[in-house]
């Protein structure tokens, strides 16, 4: 902590890896602080664009690309993780990357994730990397009912198959990829949460108040704040999530998805480096969102207060409500203290993330049944 770190202050530039809405919102965050936002996506339309000064619409294995973007930045982060090494250690050569290359590449493969988790001791429920598909039948034989999980690439439930027996264990195994995977026991959850951990280039921590988050099929539909969880799982969850980012030495964000069971127990599900998705109710709820805290991590700024302002919720909104052109969002935000955010995506699919619905209230409670009632309005009539 008494190490001398000059920050990186307003006027310089910040390079974004990924230029979806992770990307564009800590972009927008980054903008309203002063700074100038370069971006590199293969996605010529993304999402982060318009925010941007320059786009380079580059594949993720295109290093060259990734060594340009690096040297217009002064500094460089990511909101997705699947980028190649090379790529990363082709950036790291010409500007600093928050976070580093190494718990970038432990956290980006599934497997690999979870070998790093049970090595380092954090609790995590019964799981097994595969490599065939005899491997497979004989986890989902040792383990009973499970998920066979792609190792790479997966997210938002994809490459991901639920299994009850071992006789579904080839197919299981080919529907994920054929590849490396990991088969997990399928467990009874109680509740689900997640807790933000920002960590600065000058070693300061602050940890965010959890999440609480539903999912449907795999994909998150709503998450709130305060979770409600009593003070012994707030206490448990967020020293679990500072020791993890402490042990990654992550510089940026780290959230950290867990599982509580029946009987209270606390697993670790999975570590993302980046913004996330269920604090999207940061920007409303607390007094730093995760977007400016991204910006105030990697540019070794003071970290801004993670403290719980208003209960806060979100609502996702996914590409399934487009059925005949998209919904009436006037009539959503007519639901009093809601605000609708759109990420600038032309094309709906069924699935993609098109937006989210937020709200603070009175309660948690409040802050949920706005947005569920706004969501309602959206959703197509039968
Ligand atoms: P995302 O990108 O949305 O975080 P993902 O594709 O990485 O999702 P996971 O986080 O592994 O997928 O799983 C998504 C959801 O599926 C979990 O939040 C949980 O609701 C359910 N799930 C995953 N693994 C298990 C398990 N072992 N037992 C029970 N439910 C599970
Ligand atoms: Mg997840």
């Amino acid at each position: 902590m008494t190490q001398e770190f000059a920050p990186i202050l307003p006027g310089a530039t910040i390079g974004f890896l990924g230029g979806g809405q992770l990307g564009r919102m800590a972009a927008m965050a980054a903008r309203s602080m002063g700074y100038d936002v370069v971006v590199l996506d293969p996605d010529p339309d993304c999402s982060a664009r318009p925010v941007a000064s320059r786009t380079f619409t580059a594949k993720w294995s295109d290093a060259a690309a990734a060594a340009e973007l690096a040297r217009l930045s002064d500094v460089v982060t990511l909101e997705i993780e699947q980028i190649p090494r090379a790529t990363l250690d082709a950036v790291t050569a010409h500007a600093p990357l928050h976070p580093r290359a190494e718990a970038v590449y432990i956290v980006q493969d599934r497997a690999r994730q979870k070998e790093w988790l049970v090595r380092e001791g954090f609790p995590l429920g019964a799981v097994r990397t595969v490599h065939t598909a005899a491997e497979c039948t004989a986890a989902i034989a040792a383990l009973g009912p499970s998920i066979v999980k792609s190792a790479h690439g997966g997210y938002d439930g994809r490459g991901q198959v639920r299994v009850k027996s071992a006789a579904e264990g080839e197919a299981a195994w080919h529907g994920v990829g054929g590849g490396t995977a990991v088969v997990e026991q399928f467990l009874a959850l109680r509740e689900e949460l997640s807790v933000l951990v920002a960590r600065s280039a000058t070693g300061e921590i602050a940890v965010y108040p959890p999440s609480r988050n539903h999912h449907t099929n795999g994909v998150l539909t709503w998450a709130v704040v305060p979770g409600g969880f009593g003070d012994r799982l707030v206490a448990e969850s967020m020293a679990l999530a500072r020791a993890i980012a402490e042990r990654l030495g992550i510089v940026g964000l780290l959230a950290i998805e867990m599982f509580v069971l029946d009987d209270g127990t606390l697993l670790v599900n999975e570590l993302a480096p980046r913004p996330h998705n269920t604090y999207h109710h940061s920007e409303w709820a607390n007094a730093t969102s995760q977007f400016e805290q991204l910006v105030r991590t990697v540019c070794g700024l003071p970290l801004g207060d993670t403290a719980l302002v208003a209960p806060g919720a979100i609502h996702n909104v996914l590409g399934d409500l487009w059925t005949d052109g998209a919904p009436d969002f006037a009539a959503a935000m007519r639901v009093r203290g809601v605000r609708v955010h759109l990420y600038g995506k032309r094309e709906s699919r069924p699935g993609r993330k098109m937006g989210h619905l937020s709200s603070v209230g009175a309660t948690a409670d409040e802050a949920l049944a706005r947005v569920r009632d706004a969501y309602d309005v959206l959703r197509p009539k039968a």
